[in-house]
This record gives structure tokens, sequence and C-alpha cells, in this order.
């Protein structure tokens, strides 16, 4: 069936359009006026800059640079910023809404933002990623902080680039540790950060196999993307005992039917920079790797891959969003048609930003916490959460997605009502 969304075919929808649509869904169910939708979807302040570059070769380069700072009713706004050739500011709003809804379902005290660049990092040097990243900050440090929007990792970004961002930052404000967050342990970062959405995709999968009465060691799981997050992902459940047989990168991909060695895969993938031409598996397509069969799928990767085109074609019986907007509004509805049950991104991958905001308290405070302590805090805000979005979704007979969005919207609108205008 061809569904239509403002008079257009679903797969012409923009990632902000996708996200709206599934906003819509839930403001539906909660009978949401059309007033209070407008100004819960409408961003509170978008940036958008000139990111300019002397290159090593002594040329210019000319970026664009977008911070867009969707919602502050529940607290600071929080969320990553992506160095990738695809950002655009419809992608980046569409984001920026997706941690307003995503802050708010793991009930932490902030808002949502997002921002990026759109640069091709692989055609930058070490230095070149620098100078644009401070670049960048010279031209937004104003405009965030830790009161007011706190940047974090996302696509292309890492620790060191964090570690960039606090450092210009405090050019201008003085010591700040807690203007940006994912920094590396070294420098007032925290412990068990880089592993945090990784490690959360997994508690989460485990939390929800729990349910369907399917044990994690005999699950068999396909992860698209082995970037931070799906490799993180990979190892935390090879050490539940499940088995990853399939995994592809932007490169290609591997499948072992009898489950990767995953150790040997990460640093495999250490070495040569992909997974592709790992010993002992057998090559596959992307395509091939979205119709594994397999118990659990996990696109870890780019948004808007799980499509009308190959939606038909999964075969694994759970999908968990490791990936920001993976899923289309078509896809989905074919996933719910075929019984596949999906973990939506707004609650599957917000182990990250919930360590990011155990780093912020620990920047506060000035006082570290044990890696044992941050995997004991997160397991258990997402295992609260997870049951929360669960019982909704039961209660009320709606799909796990419409019940995060239905949590989430339900807390910043109150607190929107509660704040006043
Ligand atoms: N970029 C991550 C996300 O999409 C983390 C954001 C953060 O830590 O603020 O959730």
């Amino acid at each position: 069936m061809m569904i239509l969304f403002n008079g257009w075919p679903m797969s012409a929808l923009s990632a902000f359009d996708t996200a709206r649509f599934y906003f819509d869904q839930a403001a539906n169910l909660m009978g949401l006026s059309d007033n209070m939708r407008e100004l819960l979807v409408t961003p509170e302040r978008q940036i958008k800059v000139q990111v300019a570059l002397e290159r090593d070769n002594g040329e210019i380069g000319t970026f664009i640079g977008y911070r867009v700072q969707h919602n502050s009713a529940r607290g600071p706004m929080k969320g990553g910023l992506r160095f990738h050739h695809d950002v655009d500011e419809d992608e980046v709003l569409a984001l920026a809404s997706l941690m307003t809804w995503k802050t708010a379902v793991v009930n932490i005290p902030y808002g949502g933002a997002k921002g990026g660049i759109s640069v091709d990092t692989k055609d930058l040097s070490i230095g070149e990623l620098e100078r644009v990243t401070r670049k960048f900050i010279d031209e937004i440090h104003d405009m965030i902080g830790p009161d007011k929007d706190i940047p974090a990792p996302d696509m292309g970004t890492n620790a060191q680039v964090m570690a960039w961002i606090a450092n210009q930052y405090e050019k201008f404000h003085g010591y700040s540790p807690a203007c940006v967050t994912g920094k590396p342990v070294e420098l007032h970062g925290a412990e068990g950060r880089e592993e945090a959405t990784g490690r959360g995709v997994i508690t989460l999968t485990e939390a929800l196999l729990q349910r369907h009465g399917q044990p994690i060691e005999e699950t068999t799981i396909a992860i698209q993307g082995f970037g931070n997050v799906g490799s993180h992902a990979a190892h935390c459940l090879h050490e539940k005992g499940g088995k990853v047989v399939a995994v592809t990168d932007a490169e290609g991909g591997v499948l072992n039917k009898k489950g990767l060695d995953v150790p040997a895969l990460i640093l495999h993938c250490e070495d040569t920079g992909s997974v592709k031409n790992f010993s002992d598996s057998e090559s596959i397509t992307n395509d091939e790797l979205l119709a594994a069969d397999v118990d659990v799928l996990i696109p870890a990767a780019l948004g808007g891959v799980l499509t009308e085109r190959n939606a038909g074609d999964v075969r694994a019986k759970y999908i968990i969003e490791a990936a920001n907007n993976p899923t289309t509004p078509e896809a989905d509805d074919i996933f719910h048609d075929n019984g596949i049950i999906v973990l939506p991104d707004i609650l599957a991958n917000a182990g990250g930003v919930t360590v990011s905001y155990f780093e912020w308290v620990q920047n506060r405070q000035h006082f570290k916490w044990e890696l044992s302590r941050v995997r004991q805090e997160l397991d258990r805000i997402l295992q609260d959460s997870f049951e929360k979005v669960w019982r909704l979704s039961q209660d009320k007979q709606i799909s796990l997605r419409v019940a995060a969005y239905f949590l989430g919207i339900g807390r910043v609108g109150r607190a929107t009502v509660m704040g006043g205008i």
C-alpha cells in the first residue's frame, strides 16, 4: 500500500518529515492540540555558520556548520556533532528533535540539540580536522555551554575532537570541562562513555528478548556498521555468549553462520580499517546482511537504511535501532505487518547520552566515578526506561516506537506547560 504524508509518497520523506511522522503518530494518540504540536516540533534556534579552513597545502576550504537547538523545556540542550558529507539542515533538525525525545524517554535533565559539519573527514588531515573543529567552536561558542547546550560525539567525531572542543571553548570562557561530553578519560572524560551506546544497545536487547522468553546466549545477531556503536555492541553481545553472525561496514561485509570471532574481528578492523577480508568468514553485501537469517538485526550506521525496498526481505524477529532514524515509516509499517518487533532509536541508543549525562555530573562535581558505577547506573536507567516503554505499549496495545514517543512527548509537553511559555 502506498502511504501518503502531506500528499507525498512516504519514500520521498525527508529525515525531518520521518521524525515528524513518528511524532504525529504518538501525538494523535495523545490527542495533542495543533498549537502544542507546533510548539513542540519547532526548534528554538537554528544556527548555520561558515567554517573556513586553511588547508595543509595553503588553499582555502569552506564548509557549512550547523547546530540546531531544538528544545530546552527540561534542561540544557544535549546532542552530538556529526562530521559527514551527508550532513545538511534537514538531517540535523531531525536528529535534534530525536535528542529531545530521547533525553525525555530516559528521563535525564536535558533538552535536545544536534550539530554537524558537512565534510568528508577522509579528505582531511589530522591537522585540518583540528582546525575545522576549532573554527566551528569559534563561530558557536557563545551559543553553547554547560548550562545551555552541550555537544558530544556522533558519526565522524570522537574523544579527540571533543578534547579540541573543550580546549577551544575554554579559551573564551575559562576552565569548563562540562561544556562538552565524550572527552578522553585523561581530560575529564567519563569511564565507560565510549562503550556506552553499544553496551546500552545490548542491555536493552536483552531486556526485550527476556520479555519474549528468548535467552541472549542462544541469540544470533547481524550488525550493520562496525564503528564505535556496532563494534561495542558486538563485543558486549559476544561477552554475554550471543552469536554475531554477520557484520557489514562501508567497505564490505562478513558472515559466519557459526558465529564470528568478535575480538579477532575488532583487531582485524583496527589493522585494516574494515571488516572486509576477515579470515574464517564469507563475504556478504549489505542487502544480504539485512536479509540474514538471524534473530536480531541491529542497524548501527546511517539513517534511512531500512526502506520499502528492503523491509520485506528482513528475516530477523527483532530490530534494534542503534543508529538514529534508520527506518522509514513505510518500512516500519512492513515490519509491523510481518510481526517484526522494532526497538526504536530514541530508547535503543540512549546509552550514549545517558553516560554523557554522568560525565557532565562528574565534571560539575569534580568527582570521578569508577567504571563499575557508570555501568551500574547506566543499566538501571535503561532497564527502568525499557520497563516504562514496554508497559505503556502493552497497556495501550501500541508499538514500542509509539510508546517511547508517547512517554517522551508527554514529559516534554508537561514540562513546557508547567514552566509556562
Ligand atoms: N550522538 C549521540 C546520540 O545520538 C550521543 C549524544 C550525547 O551524548 O549528547 O545520542
